[in-house]
Order: C-alpha cells, then structure tokens, then sequence
C-alpha cells in the first residue's frame, strides 16, 4: 500500500471490483456470443457473433493491460534522477514510431527530476496516446517541456475535440470515459497517470487548448 492507501496496481479495492465488473461484462458477451456460434446459422450471422466474440475479448485484453499498467508504480520502486526532456524524446520518437503521427516536441530546458523513468514514461505516453487516440490523424500532438515555480512541468496538447470543464474531475477516475468517445478505451489511463504523479509528489491538470483541443499538464518536483 502506498500511503494514500491505494494498492501497488494504482486501483482500491472498490475500483478492483469495478475492473473485475467489467471483464465480467466481457465474458459473458464472450460466452452469450460463443453459444450462439454452435447454432447452424447463416454464414452472415455467424460472422456478427464471432466479431462480437473479437470485440469482447479485444476489451479484455486492453482492461487487463491498462490495470497492470498501474503495477509500474509499484512502491519500492527504484527512483534515479532523471533528465525529464530526455525521457520526452524517447516517449515522442516511440510514439512516432507507433503511430505513424506527427509528435513534435519543444524542450528548451532539461529539467532534473527525481523518479522511476518506467512509471513516468509510461505516464507521458498515455498522455500522448490520448491526444493521438482522441483526434484526426492529420494533427499533431505537441509535447513541450518548462519549468516553473520549483517544478518541472511536461505539456502534451492535441486539436481533439477537447474536454468540457464539468468534466475535467471525472476524467481522472477509472472507468469514466466522455460520451462519445469512439476509441477504444477502458477508462484506466487517466487514473494510472494520476497515480504516477501522487507516487512522485506531483500532479495533473487539464484545460482547453486555445484553438481547440486539450493540454495536460504534468507537474513534478524538481531535483
Ligand atoms: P481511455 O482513453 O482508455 O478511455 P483515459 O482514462 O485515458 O481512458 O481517459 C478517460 C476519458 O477521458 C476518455 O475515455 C476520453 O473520453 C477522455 N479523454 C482523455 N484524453 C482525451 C483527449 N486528449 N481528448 C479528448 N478526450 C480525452
């Protein structure tokens, strides 16, 4: 247990439930769309139910992914100092890599910071991951790097279709996702980037971005 009383996966034990839910939820469309498969049906229908099948199990996997990607926040985990635009580079040229997208980023500054380079990459790239998931594959997602009032701050901005302000809060907890959200998605990063900046006595904030879109912002300690 961290001492916000979170468990080491970065879930409670009423979110473990929720999570538990959910790949209950899965399986039984699993188990619902295997049964009808058995039947002699017509090809075209066969072929509904073994997507559904897909679908569930694709939902599964990516619950399960998501919830484990909490465990890279594991208590006692090795902290070093860490040159924060650095780690930027690398999370931006894996992310262009991937996907094939624009990632630009703006570091002018190399920032110390004291950490677990595994948890906070993983923080940044969910960030990114979001603002590619979230908006046209013409636009770029933009990273920059500054620092401010004792903290190095990490900005990943996207030209999505942005977050209404009363929801800003509720993006944080797991399994909350925006009506509308066609991508596919759990509802689990969001809370396990949190986490990762509590763990390093740091936070997570949101706003529109001018123009459009969204721009999170990471602040952590600095060295
Ligand atoms: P997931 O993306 O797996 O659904 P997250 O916890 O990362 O889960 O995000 C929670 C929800 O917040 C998303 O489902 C989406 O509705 C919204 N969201 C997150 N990032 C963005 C973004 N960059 N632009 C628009 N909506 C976003």
């Amino acid at each position: 247990m961290k001492d916000d009383g979170r468990p080491a996966c970065g879930l409670t034990q009423e979110e473990l439930a929720l999570l538990a839910h959910e790949i209950r939820g899965a399986l039984t469309v699993v188990m619902g769309m295997t049964e009808i498969v058995k039947r002699d049906l017509p090809a075209a229908e066969r072929q509904v139910a073994l997507d559904g099948v897909c679908r569930a199990a694709e939902r599964i996997d990516r619950l399960i992914d998501d919830a484990m990607a909490g465990r890279v926040d594991r208590p006692g985990m090795e902290r070093e100092v860490l040159d924060l635009a650095e780690v930027v580079a690398q999370v931006a040229a894996e992310q262009r890599a991937v996907s094939g997208r624009t990632v630009t980023v703006d570091a002018r500054v190399h920032p110390l910071v004291a950490g677990s380079r595994e948890a906070l990459e993983r923080a940044i790239a969910n960030l990114v991951e979001n603002g590619l998931k979230y908006s046209l594959s013409s636009s770029s997602v933009d990273v920059s790097v500054e620092t401010r009032e004792g903290y190095a701050v990490v900005v990943v901005a996207d030209r999505g279709p942005g977050i209404p302000v009363q929801e800003h809060a509720r993006i944080f907890e797991p399994f909350e996702r925006l009506e509308g959200s066609e991508a596919p998605g759990t509802g689990l990063g969001l809370t396990v980037v949190r986490s990762v900046m509590e763990s390093h006595g740091g936070s997570i904030g949101v706003d529109d971005r001018p123009g459009g879109g969204s721009v999170f912002e990471l602040l952590l300690p600095l060295a």
